[in-house]
């Protein structure tokens, strides 16, 4: 399957609400984060969208050696 926006690139990303294969760069956000959706527990697009979110602080881990 390819992008539904780019033919011409292979996709990555199916959306199961919408039915829709995405390649990374469009996939990389849910196309309607506000409403509600039945596959959004297992859907890629949401979780991958969400832990980028919740990430910033991945190189601040304090190492307790004493
Ligand atoms: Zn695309």
């Amino acid at each position: 399957m390819n992008c539904k926006n780019h033919p011409e690139r292979e996709a990555v990303y199916f959306c199961q609400k919408t039915k829709q294969w995405f390649c990374p760069e469009c996939g990389s956000r849910c196309l309607s984060p506000k409403a509600y959706c039945k596959f959004r527990l297992d859907c890629v697009i949401w979780i991958q969208e969400h832990e980028r979110d919740r990430a910033p602080e991945k190189d601040s881990v304090n190492h307790t050696s004493e």
